[in-house]
């Protein structure tokens, strides 16, 4: 391989590190895509919006080279970001369109946030952690992500004061929905939301609210860390 086309180790794009070679990025964007494609997301819209946020800016630290690996990473206050591939299925499978209110519960890095703002016209998102909301709103704002607004606070209730919406994700899992995000979701209105047990292997459903009451549709088995009790404190 290395006679044949002539070119040494060192000479390789960079296909895993942080590389600013613009070959070496184009190759991981198009392996990026590649992966995704091939875990099923499908919807040309989300693959765009998940061409342009680059999740190399949302994960920091020692991780950061892995970024566009499919796996989720740790990020601050001892939570993750998503895998890549569940992220574009959670997006897929949540139907956004581009005059939609959408909230997500569980900002965390702010990578799911940011894909959602390509293509909703108004993304709140809350995290239980403070430190991480402050995090996620400085890259909001470098990035001119403008239709974002994140917030400290228990997103198990939602945020009665902005909805109802159409268009709710929880990136964290619950035993059951949450009451409170059924009753703020409007009538054709959508839910994505891991549900079981923390630590063992959840569902991923999709809610749709009915003029008559709700609508449940398992999608896959997926791993997420647990929605918890009340704001923490960093
Ligand atoms: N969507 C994120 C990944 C989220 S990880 C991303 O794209 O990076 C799950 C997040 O849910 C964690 O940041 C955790 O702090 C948060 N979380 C857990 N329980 C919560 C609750 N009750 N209210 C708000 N956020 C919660």
């Amino acid at each position: 391989m290395m006679e044949k086309n002539g070119m040494s180790d060192q000479d390789r794009p960079d296909t895993t590190g942080n590389a600013k070679d613009p070959d070496a990025q184009a190759t991981r964007k198009m392996q990026f895509l590649f992966t995704l494609r091939s875990k099923g997301i499908t919807d040309q819209r989300v693959l765009t919006a998940m061409e342009k946020i680059d999740r190399g800016d949302y994960v920091r630290g020692l991780f950061a080279e892995r970024a566009y690996e499919d796996m989720p990473l740790p990020i601050a206050c001892g939570q993750t970001i998503s895998q890549p591939s569940i992220v574009g299925l959670m997006t897929q499978a949540l139907s956004v369109n581009s005059r939609d209110m959408v909230l997500e519960i569980g900002t965390g890095s702010g990578y799911q946030a940011a894909i959602l703002s390509q293509l909703a016209r108004r993304v709140y998102t809350i995290d239980r952690h403070r430190k991480l909301v402050a995090d996620a709103s400085t890259l909001f704002a470098q990035k001119g992500l403008n239709n974002i607004t994140a917030v400290t606070g228990d997103g198990s209730y939602g945020m009665p004061e902005q909805g109802p919406f159409d268009r709710i994700i929880v990136t964290a899992a619950a035993e059951d929905p949450p009451g409170p995000l059924l009753a703020q979701l409007k009538i054709s209105g959508i839910m994505v939301v891991p549900v079981g047990q923390s630590d063992m292997v959840q569902s991923l459903i999709k809610v749709t609210r009915l003029a008559t009451g709700f609508d449940y549709l398992q999608l896959r088995q997926v791993r997420f860390v647990p929605l918890m009790e009340g704001v923490a404190n960093d």
